[in-house]
């Protein structure tokens, strides 16, 4: 099967360090044909790194290009809507960076237009992608805990502007709303609504321990799900001293424990189960993914729809911290 043409707009840390490692592990999938980034410097390095590849610095003139039938999109997220809209209109397949965009109204009108033609667009939420999370929700279809009933994620970090991701000007003076909470969010919302379906309701706080970084930094998040699963995320990017990345799930007959790539299966009458899943953060399914979408023709997994979808949670989230009410979430 032919290869995919692929453009790549915008590189920066996603392109160089996320994507690219991926893309090389698949170059029988996808040649890259062409790169932007609107300052030269960004574009030519990335150029000189893979062989001299042509680069522009107005991504429109990149979706001219006959050399290029798919986009994948790494740009600041308040660009995503206008990209992506652009080269669906230029009829380019597109592979979008989460969240899908930067609010909800462009959110929707991206869905409708994406569905409304005939190419395909994945919004490149890896953790959909992760297989300990994929594996996770293997055992408890098999019954393994029984009937999960709560799920606790803590997520404790320090970002400080010594970070790559916090010194980059968009992120210390976001577009969108939720800062780093929603921009690293996005990704555990992905994942708990892949394991236990739509959120029914939400109840949040917020705050701001180091506006450096963007506001906000700081959430805990309650939910409720319409599997019965009912959970509390804690997102802290100003952590100072300690660091914690913890799913626990507790089922009637048991409890699974993830920690990174490292997955824990624990009741009273086994032993524990304990499986350390090799993942590269799902970059590698993602793309193929996409490539499977164009070629063959596969609906994708990461649809626009489930980018909106993972969005309304969060912009619910922060709507009821703002009101200090619970928010609920209708489907
Ligand atoms: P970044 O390093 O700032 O990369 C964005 C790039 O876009 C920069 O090189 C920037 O150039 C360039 N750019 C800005 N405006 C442009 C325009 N109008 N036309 C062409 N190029 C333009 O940010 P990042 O960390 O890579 O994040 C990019 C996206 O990836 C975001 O959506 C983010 O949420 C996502 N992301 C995902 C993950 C994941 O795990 N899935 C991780 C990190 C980021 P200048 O820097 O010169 O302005």
């Amino acid at each position: 099967m032919k290869k995919v043409k692929l453009g790549i707009i915008g590189c920066g840390i996603a392109a160089r360090e996320l994507h690219l490692p991926a893309l090389r592990k698949l170059q029988d999938k996808f040649e890259i044909t062409m790169l932007c980034n609107h300052t030269e410097q960004k574009a030519r390095d990335l150029s000189e790194q893979l062989g001299r590849v042509p680069y522009v610095l107005d991504y429109r003139e990149l979706l001219e290009s006959s050399e290029v039938e798919a986009v994948d999109i790494a740009l600041p997220i308040h660009l995503n809507f206008k990209v992506a809209k652009d080269s669906l209109l230029k009829g380019k397949h597109v592979f979008v960076e989460k969240p899908v965009t930067a609010n909800l109204r462009e959110a929707r009108k991206i869905l409708s237009q994406s569905e409304a033609s005939d190419l395909v667009m994945l919004v490149a939420e890896n953790f959909r992608y992760r297989k300990v999370y994929l594996r996770a929700k293997e055992l408890m279809k098999k019954g393994k805990i029984g009937k999960p009933y709560a799920a606790m994620w803590d997520l404790f970090n320090q970002v400080t502007l010594n970070s790559k991701y916090a010194k980059t000007k968009w992120r210390q003076h976001p577009k969108y709303p939720g800062a780093f909470v929603s921009d690293g969010g996005v990704h555990n919302v992905a994942a708990l609504r892949m394991l236990f379906g739509e959120f029914t309701s939400v109840k949040a706080f917020t705050k701001s321990i180091n506006p450096k970084i963007g506001s906000p930094d700081t959430m805990s998040l309650q939910f409720r799900s319409q599997s019965g699963v009912d959970g509390v995320f804690n997102i802290f990017y100003s952590v100072d001293g300690y660091w914690e990345n913890r799913l626990l799930i507790f089922g009637s007959r048991g409890s699974i424990i993830i920690q990174e790539n490292k997955l824990m299966l624990k009741n009273n009458s086994e032993d524990d189960y304990i499986e350390e899943v090799e993942d590269d953060n799902g970059y590698i399914a993602e793309f193929t993914d996409f490539y499977n979408g164009i070629r063959k023709k596969k609906k994708v997994l990461s649809t626009p729809h489930e980018g909106l979808k993972d969005l309304e949670v969060i912009i619910a989230a922060l709507k009821s911290a703002e009101s200090n009410r619970s928010v609920s979430l209708t489907h």
